[in-house]
């Protein structure tokens, strides 16, 4: 017999943890993936061949030529013309599967729009490369009753938690245990088997959720590092912080409001912008010095440090505050932020 269109799902349909019931659940859904990076182009990739009923992926980046050798979704001809993330991602998607609704949307999802973007959602992906942003959207996730799945990956290792409102821990329950600040892929690198695989962690989790069948979920925080060859998987379910803001008795969803956030302001005339961490932080930045060494030119003294990059110069001050020269754009700022300091 020939195959046509319509044997397009029959293998992952022959799946027992799937089956035709379970297709036609994942058919209706509506996935949202919050970074198109190398992550969110593995993660949209497996959805929409997968048949996810509708894709949205949201990015406020450009491709590069140092995205291609793990961000499968992209070409040289996208990095030639520098077309956003979203744009060129949803193109690519659409051509794998024209049965998906795929939307690609150019932004900056900051605290207050994120809301516009998550709303209608069965289920959030998170491929955002900074903690400020997961903690949003987990804050978002518990007040509305949506379920996201964590994922992070530098160097060769990953990170990956489920969160399911109302059941086990969220992401603020473990903040203790996650040590967020540190290393970025700008500063650490990354091989494309971390991505692969902290993307199979979520991508498994997401067909499960979506096809109906949440009792197959893992209840574990997975971590790995491939090179290092360690792999823990910590059940989180004794985690669950009774007092958690997030999740606990008496929310507060402190990451949903203002004060909690990295304050950015534009120093008018100067072509810079400033941004100040929530809290006041003691950095060392000899230290700091050493690991930004490899991105520019660093020069510092025990009041400043200063990192020039391409068209820019980052001045990090021992309380966490950054001053970004050569922008007025405060996205551009936060982009080179997170991408130097988490
Ligand atoms: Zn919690």
């Amino acid at each position: 017999m020939i195959e046509g269109p319509k044997d397009r799902y029959s293998r992952q349909e022959r799946f027992y943890g799937i089956g035709q019931e379970g297709q036609q659940k994942l058919a209706r859904s509506k996935v949202l993936i919050l970074g198109v990076g190398a992550l969110g182009s593995a993660l949209a990739e497996t959805m929409v061949r997968a048949g996810a009923g509708q894709v949205t992926v949201i990015d406020r980046d450009v491709v590069e030529w140092s995205n291609l050798q793990r961000q499968n979704l992209f070409s040289e001809q996208d990095a030639e013309q520098r077309l956003p993330k979203a744009v060129a991602a949803a193109r690519r998607l659409q051509s794998v599967n024209s049965s998906v609704k795929v939307e690609g949307i150019v932004a900056d999802v900051t605290v207050d729009d994120i809301e516009e973007y998550t709303r209608g959602s069965d289920l959030i992906l998170d491929a955002t490369d900074n903690f400020e942003a997961r903690m949003i959207l987990n804050d978002i996730s518990a007040r509305d009753g949506i379920p996201w799945i964590y994922g992070g990956c530098t160097g060769s290792s990953g990170i990956s938690l489920t969160v399911v409102p109302g059941e086990g821990a969220c992401l603020h329950c473990l903040l203790d245990e996650l040590h967020p600040e540190g290393e970025t892929c700008d500063t650490a690198g990354i091989i494309q088997p971390a991505v692969q695989m902290t993307a199979a962690y979520q991508t498994a989790e997401a067909l499960k959720w979506l096809s109906g069948r949440q009792h197959a979920l893992r209840g574990t925080l997975v971590s790995f590092d491939l090179w290092e060859n360690r792999h823990v998987a910590v059940d989180t379910s004794k985690l669950k912080r009774a007092d958690c803001p997030t999740c606990g008795k008496e929310r507060t969803f402190p990451f949903l409001s203002a004060s909690s956030h990295p304050r950015t302001a534009v120093l008018c005339g100067r072509d810079t912008v400033q941004i100040r961490p929530p809290k006041a932080q003691k950095l060392d930045l000899a230290e700091w010095g050493r690991r930004l060494a490899a991105y520019g030119q660093v020069d510092f003294n025990s009041y400043t440090l200063s990192l020039r990059t391409g068209d820019y110069r980052i001045a990090l001050f021992p309380d966490g505050r950054v001053l970004v020269h050569g922008t007025n754009d405060t996205g551009t700022a936060r982009a080179l932020y997170h991408r130097y300091f988490g």
